[in-house]
C-alpha cells in the first residue's frame, strides 16, 4: 500500500516528538510536513527542536525545514491533507480551524474542540462510532466543485481521560457505571516542555493542575456516551476527579473507587477486562492485543514498569479490592506521551484510514 503523507503541526513539543518517534517507520503514514511556532519556522528541525526522547531523531526528519504554521505558508498542493496537531488549546482554537478549511483531516491532541458538538472525541476502543459526528462539520460539508468532500476535525481525549477510560468502558457495558472518584500522580511529561519547573516538582506533588479535573470529569462523559442523531448523548454517571503532578518523567497513575449500576463479583469484573479486544481481527499498526491489561501482583501497575506494555498503548489495571464507600476499586496506568496523546491520534488515524475518510477523493460515478 503506498503511504500517504501527513504533516505534524506543533512537531517540537512533546507530543510532536512522540508523533515523530512512532509516525518514522510507520507502514501507513509517511512524514512529509512540519510545523511549529514562528521561533522554529525557517531553521531545520534539528536546529528548532531539543529531542528529549530516547531513540535518535531521524537524520531525514533533522534535516526538513520547519514550515510557517498556517496552510498558505506552503506551496499549492505540497501541504498533507492529514494534520496531526499538538498545539496549546489556545493556539489550537486560532489554528486548526484554517486547516480545516483548507481541506485537511486534523488529527487533534487538544482540548480546544473536543467538547464542542460536532467534533468527536474518540479512543478506537471506546467509541469509534462517533466518529461518523464529521460529516455534520461545517469544512466537511464544503466540497470542492469536483465533489472532493471537505476537511474536519477528530479529537482525542486528555491524557489522564484515555487510560481511565480505557478500563471503564468493559465496566460500563457489563454493569454500568453510577458514579466514581479518581485520583491522578500525573507525570511531568504531561505539561509539554520545559514544563513544571524543577524546583516546584523534585521531591514533592503538586495538588493542582490547571483545568485538569474539569476536563476529566467532562471527557468521561462525552467519551462512554452514546451517539443519538447528530449529537452526543452523555453517559449519565457523577465523576469526582482529583488531579496532582507527581515526579515522574511519563506514565499517569490513577486510583479509581467506583459504583456499578449491576453488582459484580471480582471474577465478573476481571473476565470483562480480559474479553475486551473490541479491534480484534481490524489489523490496525498502532492497536495493542490487549487494551486493558490486568496485572495480579500487590503493587503494580508502576509507571517505570508497566508504561510500555502494549508498545505504550495499553493501559495497566491492578489492585482490584472492594471498596467500602463505592463498589470496587482499582490502579490504572497508561503513558501519557504514547497512548495518551500521539498514540492515541495514530490510531484514530488508523482507524479512520480503515473507514475512508482519509481518502478526500472525488466519488465514483456509477453507470446504471
Ligand atoms: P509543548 O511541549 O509545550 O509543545 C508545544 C508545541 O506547540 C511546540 O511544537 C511549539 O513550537 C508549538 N507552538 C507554540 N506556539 C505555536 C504557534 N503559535 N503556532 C504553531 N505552533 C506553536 O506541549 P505538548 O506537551 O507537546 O502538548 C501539546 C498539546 O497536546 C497540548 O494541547 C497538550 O495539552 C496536549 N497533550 C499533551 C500531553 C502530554 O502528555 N504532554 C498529553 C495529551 C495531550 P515551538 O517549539 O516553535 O515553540
Amino acid at each position: 500500500m503506498e503511504r500517504r503523507r501527513i504533516g505534524i503541526l506543533g512537531a517540537t513539543g512533546m507530543v510532536g516528538q512522540r508523533f515523530i518517534q512512532l509516525l518514522n517507520n510507520h507502514p501507513w503514514f509517511e512524514i512529509a510536513w512540519l510545523a511549529a511556532s514562528d521561533r522554529s519556522a525557517g531553521k531545520t528541525y534539528g536546529e528548532a527542536c531539543k529531542w528529549k526522547l530516547d531513540t535518535p531523531l531521524p537524520e531525514r526528519i533533522a534535516t526538513m525545514t520547519v514550515m510557517p504554521n498556517v496552510p498558505e505558508g506552503t506551496p499549492a498542493g505540497e501541504l498533507p491533507k492529514i494534520i496531526f496537531a499538538a498545539l496549546d488549546a489556545d493556539v489550537a482554537r486560532e489554528l486548526e480551524p484554517k486547516f480545516a478549511a483548507a481541506g485537511c483531516a486534523v488529527v487533534s491532541n487538544s482540548s480546544a474542540f473536543r467538547m464542542v458538538e460536532d467534533v468527536p472525541l474518540v479512543i478506537p476502543e471506546v467509541n469509534a462510532d462517533h466518529l461518523p459526528l464529521i460529516e455534520q462539520q461545517s469544512w466537511r460539508k464544503q466540497t470542492t466543485a469536483d465533489g472532493v468532500p471537505g476537511g474536519y476535525i477528530v479529537t482525542n481525549p486528555n491524557c489522564s481521560a484515555i487510560g481511565l477510560v480505557l478500563a471503564l468502558k468493559p465496566l460500563e457495558e457489563r454493569f454500568g457505571i453510577e458514579s466514581l472518584f479518581v485520583s491522578t500522580m500525573q507525570a511531568v511529561s504531561g505539561a509539554g516542555y520545559p514544563g513544571v519547573a524543577s524546583l516546584d516538582i523534585m521531591g514533592n506533588v503538586v495538588p493542582y493542575i490547571k483545568n485538569e479535573e474539569e476536563k476529566l470529569e467532562e471527557e468521561v462523559g462525552k467519551l462512554l456516551g452514546s451517539l443519538a442523531g447528530s449529537k452526543i448523548a452523555l453517559l449519565d454517571a457523577k465523576v469526582s476527579a482529583h488531579c496532582n503532578r507527581v515526579p515522574v518523567e511519563d506514565g499517569h497513575t490513577e486510583c479509581v473507587s467506583i459504583k456499578l449500576k449491576k453488582k459484580a463479583t471480582r471474577e465478573e469484573i476481571l473476565a470483562a477486562w480480559a474479553d475486551f479486544t473490541p479491534l480484534a481481527g481490524q489489523k490496525l499498526p498502532s492497536a495493542p492485543d490487549q487494551p486493558v491489561e490486568y496485572d495480579a501482583a500487590v503493587d503494580r501497575p508502576q509507571p517505570r514498569l508497566d508504561r510500555m506494555r502494549g508498545r505504550g498503548m495499553a493501559a495497566t489495571v491492578g489492585r482490584l479490592r472492594e471498596c467500602s464507600l463505592l463498589d470496587w476499586k482499582f490502579v490504572v496506568l497508561s503513558h501519557n506521551t504514547i497512548r495518551g496523546a500521539a498514540g492515541a491520534a495514530i490510531l484514530n488515524a488508523e482507524v479512520l484510514a480503515r473507514l475512508g475518510k482519509l481518502d478526500f477523493k472525488k466519488p465514483v460515478a456509477v453507470r446504471a
